[in-house]
């Protein structure tokens, strides 16, 4: 492949304590969370709105927030839904806490609740390098219609999902498991009769009258038809409530790749469209329940379930799960079961946590990178606790205390894996987001 040398003036177009890079439910509690401690702090994101893939993707509902009965998550994510609850653009579904939203209204609340604590928003701008200084990022990079742009910043969080901030700072990556979980296209569906005994039950996450929320029926049928057409993939179904409107959120569709390889991701976008028009036309024929419904909407992109994973100073394993971990610095409350979706075929393993479990601070940094902390789906975990921690509820909890940590690095001018982890835990209590 030939190659081509360019060299440019960029102009730097500010210059902040903290950058965060992405405005997904990880990137953007952890802007609000830098702002409230007093930084100014700035967050790119490459939409036009905030909430990644909450949003952009139509995923809903917001789990994690409730372990037995009990609420686990606080601080900013806890704020986010109470807002959202007054708006009725909220519903929490107990025993176990998955919050059904609006996601227009999310959209919304989060960009005025990052706009109100003084962050300043680069949205339409897309990530596309750094400048380091031995290992200390003094630059990041964007791209927009206007041209290429830097920012400096003190302590930079990368929220990208993906880790885009840490593999182009030269982070060590962890191995690929060669596993790794599905992409799925969401999309909207309208004009389904939803007050029927074969949707009643299941629309809400949670399950109505102790049903689970994947239509088993449904599912057995496609199933069915798959045995004979080895070409028809998916996985659920899922069919969740937009709380506005009779419109559903369905997740339905899978494909397996690795969403870092842009040709790779470019040619699975494309066939996840085609089987999203491929199931509801199955659906249109066989249940009266969907013979009016049509598609109105489909997320941005296919939703990415996961990609890299840093090094970090601890990589959370199976025993830390099993075993309920003591860590010095708990950043977030795990609840959700270790939710594996099948590489291949229309598999899903659930296993439920057996006691209170942690996520530490040190798997979101790694060694000898004293500026730069990773928040969201990207820290550094295996395969079965990542199954745990990837719902939003536990990467808000994660961005809220990326958050805390880079003031204090930008305070204490220490290099953000050896932060006094007394004081980090002592801010992180203070914020009562881990509870
Ligand atoms: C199909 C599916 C179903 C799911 N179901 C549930 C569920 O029921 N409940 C639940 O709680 N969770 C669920 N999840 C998981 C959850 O949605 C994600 O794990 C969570 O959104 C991760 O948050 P994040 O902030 O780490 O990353 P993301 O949500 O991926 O956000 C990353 C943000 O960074 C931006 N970005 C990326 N790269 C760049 C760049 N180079 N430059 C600028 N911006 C960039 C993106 O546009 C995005 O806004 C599901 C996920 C999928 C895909």
């Amino acid at each position: 492949m030939p190659y081509i040398h360019m060299q440019k003036e960029i102009p730097v177009r500010g210059e902040y304590d903290v950058v965060v890079c992405g405005g997904g439910p990880s990137g953007l509690v952890a802007a609000i969370s830098a702002a409230r401690a007093g930084k100014r702090t700035a967050l790119i994101e490459r939409l036009g709105f905030l909430g990644g893939t909450a949003t952009g993707g139509y995923v809903v509902p917001i789990s994690g927030f409730y372990f037995e009965g009990q609420r686990v998550v606080g601080g900013i994510a806890w704020e986010l839904v109470q807002r959202l609850e007054r708006l009725g653009a909220a519903l929490v579904e107990l025993p176990r806490g998955h919050v059904s939203v609006n996601v227009e209204y999310y959209k919304l609340i989060a960009q005025e609740m990052l706009l109100e604590s003084g962050v300043v928003l680069y949205t339409n701008a897309y990530l596309c390098d750094c400048v380091l200084h031995e290992n200390r990022i003094t630059y990041i990079t964007f791209q927009s219609k206007n041209g290429t742009e830097a920012l400096s910043g003190r302590c930079f969080i990368d929220a990208t999902g993906d880790g885009d901030l840490c593999h182009m700072a030269g982070v060590p990556m962890l191995t690929p498991h060669g596993q790794l979980q599905p992409v799925s296209l969401c999309f909207v569906l309208t004009g389904v009769d939803t007050d029927t005994a074969l949707l009643r039950d299941c629309i809400h996450h949670d399950g109505k009258n102790g049903k689970g929320s994947c239509n088993g029926e449904i599912r057995d049928y496609l199933l069915g038809l798959a045995r004979q057409d080895d070409s028809l993939r998916f996985g659920g179904p899922w069919f969740n409530v937009l709380l506005k409107g009779s419109s559903l959120a369905v997740n339905i569709t899978r494909a397996q790749v690795d969403a870092t390889d842009r040709a790779a991701l470019t040619e699975a976008e494309w066939q996840l469209r085609r089987d999203m028009f491929r199931i509801v036309e199955l659906l249109r024929r066989k249940y009266p329940e969907f013979q009016n419904a049509e598609i109105v909407a489909s997320g941005i992109n296919a939703g990415v379930r996961e990609t890299r994973h840093i090094q970090g100073l601890h990589t959370m394993t199976l025993q830390d799960v099993t075993n309920g971990t003591a860590f010095s610095c708990p950043v977030a409350h795990l609840a959700h079961p270790m939710d594996i979706h099948a590489a291949k075929g229309a598999g899903q393993t659930l296993t439920r946590l057996q006691g209170n479990c942690y996520v530490p601070y040190e798997a979101m940094v790694a060694s000898g990178f004293p500026n730069l902390i990773a928040a969201g789906r990207c820290i550094s975990a295996d395969r079965e606790p990542y199954a745990s921690l990837r719902v939003q509820a536990t990467v808000m909890s994660i961005g809220e205390a990326a958050g805390v940590a880079a003031a204090l690095a930008c305070d204490t001018n220490a290099p953000v894996f050896d932060l006094p982890a007394g004081l980090l835990r002592s801010e992180i209590d203070k914020r009562s987001f881990v509870l």
